[in-house]
């Protein structure tokens, strides 16, 4: 096989994210433009001039190392000892996972937050274990926004058209190479839409898109942003993925045995599958859904009233009654399934009831977020008390090979690849402090290239770093860290113990409260006391994601208790040795209550996990908390050094983290607890299954 066509094949496959060899490879090609193009391989081999071309291919290292790359990728698709074929062997199965944004690389921008990356995450698991899995999303032209700040620290969203065909994806076509083109009813209109591809690894995601010339102009734009639009562009959206989704892979010869909707927003798939049932099968609509019910798998993931779909029934009857009239669903019947009390008239339709009313298998993302869904919802099983509502938790995770910087996995796996996170117990304690320093100083060359507002004065690897970046939702509490300006100044400002603080985040497009934290960062920033001593990176993505959540000292995390579902981020963290200081919500009430509670093993907690009535006093108590840790424990830590400057109780606790938390919190496990406890369930009831 050619080299190029080598290259080729190593560009279009997602493995490269986490194959640090491969991206590499790309980097040596062309180092500039593998930073100008965002990590984009197919970008960078168009852009590739014919006499650096020549060049590296006269270059027997170079073709060497692409042999070798190609090599690897081609052993990793077809090796047959996986995970999942080794417990389960070789069977008609697979699972379709339904999400309305994927966060894979950063140059597909289609993610906006942690449930985008974990969405993300879970195919590239998927692969590593060999789970037959397919994704099915929405390919949006114009992304999610690119972030810009003004003059007055004010949130500016930039959305620009983006090729795709420049990009890692392949428009999917039949035989004769024609695109494959479906359609799907929105209100009176015919909607048609073509299907793009991603290769992640041994899996295939599948994004849909309408924008193409055979569509009137309204609903061209139907996939032109991610969370763009108001609530009828929403629902037009939902449309398209829901029923559009399990129609292409209908077109795509794909019949999966269970359908996992990851959030209610492909919640309509339900209405498709029902479809198929009632008139390709003659089924009654009690037996289609019962089939569904059992087949189908959702998991929530907010306590957050805003990140719950709710539609009026006015847009339901307008977008969706003559496609139930079709069916034979009656419209009461459709609004039964949409409303937590069917009778009562007044009341939305709500995907995440429609969700949880056609799914056996329901789930939240944490031990502590089970238990506040099954109260949130329990009014839909008035019978039921509330630990028996029928939703379970799996604690979410983060795919390692992604997130644990190439060094540290190096140290840590075996010859197979397959990481040991004890490892880290018996490595020298110089090595990972000068590792760790290693990645502080590429984050700092980072925030140094990068546009940020707020010039850190003298930006250095001995300097304690707090990182601070996420969603900027205002449960997560940005500034909570300012509640004592005076006092965090002091504290920052200290000579002999320096501490500076690195945000970065976007708020949602229509959340002003959101943009208005970012604009008081930015406004901090620029003035003493905190001028050099907080920065704001603009634009936060996968990439600057990366480099915090390795070169940090500290990963800084205060939600309100318990609106913080799962939070991933600090996870990212943990395995990297970044020790976390976080309130004890989602996962790291978790990780907290299974470890010997005030040690200080991996990390520390912000209060004691009590809810208070008052939001003011609330802040009061954390931020107060906040201070006490930083002067009390993490700031003399950090700076109690041996005499060649090691701070050894600190890399201790790097060590615990690494070792203690590691293995718990990635996407590896939670995709076992999803096959084991949610995928392969014995179906036996309608014999769908094993
Ligand atoms: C991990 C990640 C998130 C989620 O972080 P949380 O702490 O869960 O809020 C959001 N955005 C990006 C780019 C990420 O990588």
């Amino acid at each position: 096989m050619e080299i190029r066509n080598k290259l080729n094949d190593l560009a279009y496959n997602l493995k490269w994210s986490w194959t640090p060899s491969t991206a590499e490879l790309f980097s040596h090609i062309d180092s500039e433009n593998w930073q100008k193009t965002k990590h984009n391989p197919v970008l960078l081999l168009k852009k590739i001039s014919d006499e650096r071309l020549r060049m590296l291919l006269a270059d027997k290292s170079f073709v060497d190392r692409v042999n070798q790359e190609h090599d690897s990728l081609q052993r990793y698709l077809e090796a047959n000892n996986t995970w999942f074929s080794e417990n389960y062997g070789a069977r008609d199965f697979s699972v379709a996972y339904f999400s309305a944004e994927f966060g894979l690389v950063e140059c597909l921008p289609i993610y906006s937050g942690g449930l985008g990356v974990l969405a993300g995450d879970h195919l590239k698991s998927a692969s590593d274990l060999g789970i037959p899995l397919v994704g099915v999303g929405l390919l949006y032209k114009n992304g999610y926004f690119f972030q810009k700040i003004d003059e007055n620290g004010w949130q500016q969203e930039e959305y620009p058209d983006i090729n795709y065909l420049h990009t890692p994806l392949t428009l999917v076509t039949d035989m004769s190479g024609n695109r494959v083109i479906g359609e799907v009813d929105v209100a009176d209109a015919v909607v048609k839409f073509q299907i793009w591809k991603a290769r992640v690894g041994r899996v295939d995601l599948y994004l849909l898109d309408t924008n193409l010339e055979e569509n009137q102009a309204p609903y061209r734009d139907i996939t032109d942003k991610l969370y763009g639009g108001d609530s009828e562009k929403r629902i037009q959206q939902e449309i398209v993925l829901g029923i559009g989704g399990i129609r292409a892979l209908r077109m795509l010869g794909l019949y999966p045995q269970v359908y996992h909707m990851n959030e209610g927003h492909s919640a309509f798939l339900v209405l498709e599958r029902m479809r198929e049932m009632i008139q390709d099968m003659g089924k009654s609509f009690e037996e289609a859904l019962e089939t569904v019910r059992s087949t189908n798998v959702f998991t929530t993931h907010t306590p957050v009233a805003a990140g719950h779909d709710y539609f009026s029934i006015d847009l339901i009857e307008r977008y969706l009654q003559s496609y139930i009239n079709k069916l034979g669903i009656s419209f009461e019947q459709l609004l039964a399934l949409g409303r937590k009390r069917p009778e009562d008239e007044n009341e939305l339709f709500c995907m995440t009831v429609l969700a949880l009313k056609s799914s056996s298998k329901n789930n939240g993302v944490s031990k502590l977020h089970g238990r506040v869904s099954q109260e949130m919802w329990r009014s839909l099983w008035p019978e039921l008390p509330v630990e028996d509502v029928p939703i379970g938790y799996v604690t979410n995770g983060v795919h390692a090979p992604t997130w644990l910087s190439s060094s540290l996995r190096d140290i840590l796996s075996d010859s197979e690849g397959n990481i040991d996170w004890q490892k880290i117990l018996e490595v020298d304690d110089e090595l990972l402090w000068r590792l760790h320093k290693e990645l502080k100083r590429q984050l700092i060359e980072l925030v140094n290239s990068r546009s940020k507002i707020g010039k850190l004065g003298n930006l250095t690897e001995d300097v304690l770093t707090i990182g601070f970046a996420r969603r900027f939702a205002t449960y997560k509490r940005a500034t909570l860290l300012f509640s004592d300006e005076e006092k965090l100044a002091a504290i920052l400002n200290n000579p002999q113990h320096p501490v500076q603080i690195l945000f970065s985040g976007k708020a949602h497009p229509r959340d002003n409260g959101g943009k208005e934290l970012i604009q008081k960062i930015v406004q901090l920033s620029k003035r003493e006391p905190f001028l050099g001593k907080i920065a704001f990176i603009e634009d936060y993505d996968l990439e600057i994601a990366r480099h915090l959540v390795r070169g940090c000292d500290v990963w800084l995390n205060n939600p309100v208790r318990p609106m913080e579902a799962s939070g991933t981020s600090g996870m990212k963290a943990s395995m990297n040795g970044v020790l976390n200081a976080s309130t004890l919500d989602g996962w790291w009430a978790e990780a907290w209550e299974s470890s010997n509670k005030g040690s200080d093993g991996f990390g520390w907690a912000i209060g004691d996990g009590k809810v208070y009535e008052s939001p003011e006093v609330q802040n009061e108590v954390e931020s107060r908390a906040i201070y006490e840790l930083l002067e009390a424990s993490i700031i003399p830590l950090f700076y109690d050094r041996d005499e060649k400057g090691i701070p050894r109780k600190w890399v201790k606790m790097m060590k615990e983290a690494i070792s203690g938390l590691g293995p718990k919190f990635t996407t590896d496990r939670m995709l076992k607890e999803y096959v084991e406890g949610f995928y392969m369930v014995d179906r036996t009831d309608d014999k769908i299954l094993v």
